[in-house]
């Protein structure tokens, strides 16, 4: 399976470069021959009709489970159709942790978005103090993250984001990432990301652990230099290139 390449804008970009940005990795897609699958998850006031490859997709980072109504600051499915938005993001450690949407609404979030037939990378990781637990303590906090979420929906993709490496600088090592991923995978046959300060240097090692299908990045992808670097990384590696790569110089 080719690696997916997936960039979360948080609360960054404007319309303006939310928009040169999408076009220059899909000129860059087109140009390159890339057919890896990379998404890109503008802010919600950046959203619009793209003109897009098919290997490229846009979504959106969180919306209500509502089509429409009294949710004051909150967006529906009205809004997401207008531009054919089919993809978001659910259970992000940010509206989990500062925004605290709570297991119970990020399952219900889940179940709206899943009857309507929408991509969904869901995200689930521990905080600092439950890694220091152990990895039973560990594995405990992400089952519950399962709680109320259907892993056998056809259009899951499921991010695994250690609270701790989300937008400190500090990623999981190779080899925490691979025991995680490894125990997922035994239980959930659906791909896999990992997401955690995941930069240009360092992705080819990730994306050689087994079991890592791919990557969800904040912060280093939010300049189109430095993901087209990723995107370019991951495909050499999908053609079996040894050499680790952290540019796209050949
Ligand atoms: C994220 O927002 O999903 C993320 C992984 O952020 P960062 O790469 O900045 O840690």
């Amino acid at each position: 399976m080719k690696k997916i390449i997936a960039s979360n804008f948080k609360t960054n970009h404007t319309r303006k470069s939310t928009r040169e940005f999408i076009e220059d990795i899909n000129q860059y897609l087109s140009e390159k021959n890339i057919d890896n699958d990379v998404y890109i998850f503008p802010t919600a006031t950046s959203l619009d009709s793209f003109e897009t490859a098919s290997n490229l997709t846009i979504g959106v980072q969180n919306a209500y489970y509502t089509k429409s109504g009294s949710f004051t600051g909150e967006i529906g499915t009205i809004h997401l159709d207008e531009f054919g938005i089919k993809t978001i993001l659910i259970g992000h450690s940010e509206r989990r942790h500062i925004l605290g949407e709570t297991q119970k609404e990020v399952a219900l979030k889940y179940n709206y978005f899943k009857a309507l037939g929408y991509k969904i990378i869901y995200c689930f990781g521990e905080p600092l103090e439950v890694k220091q637990a152990g990895l039973t303590e560990t594995l405990g906090y992400i089952w519950e993250q399962f709680d109320g979420i259907d892993l056998n929906y056809e259009n899951l993709i499921l991010a695994y984001e250690p609270v701790w490496a989300i937008g400190t600088g500090i990623s999981a090592t190779t080899e925490d990432i691979g025991t995680i991923h490894r125990k997922i995978k035994k239980k959930i046959d659906k791909p896999l990301l990992y997401g955690g300060s995941v930069k240009v240097c360092g992705l080819q090692d990730i994306l050689e652990v087994p079991n890592v299908d791919g990557v969800l990045v904040g912060t280093a992808s939010w300049v189109a230099e430095d993901f087209k670097k990723m995107i370019y990384i991951a495909n050499k590696m999908d053609q079996n290139s040894k050499k680790i790569i952290c540019s796209t110089e050949e």
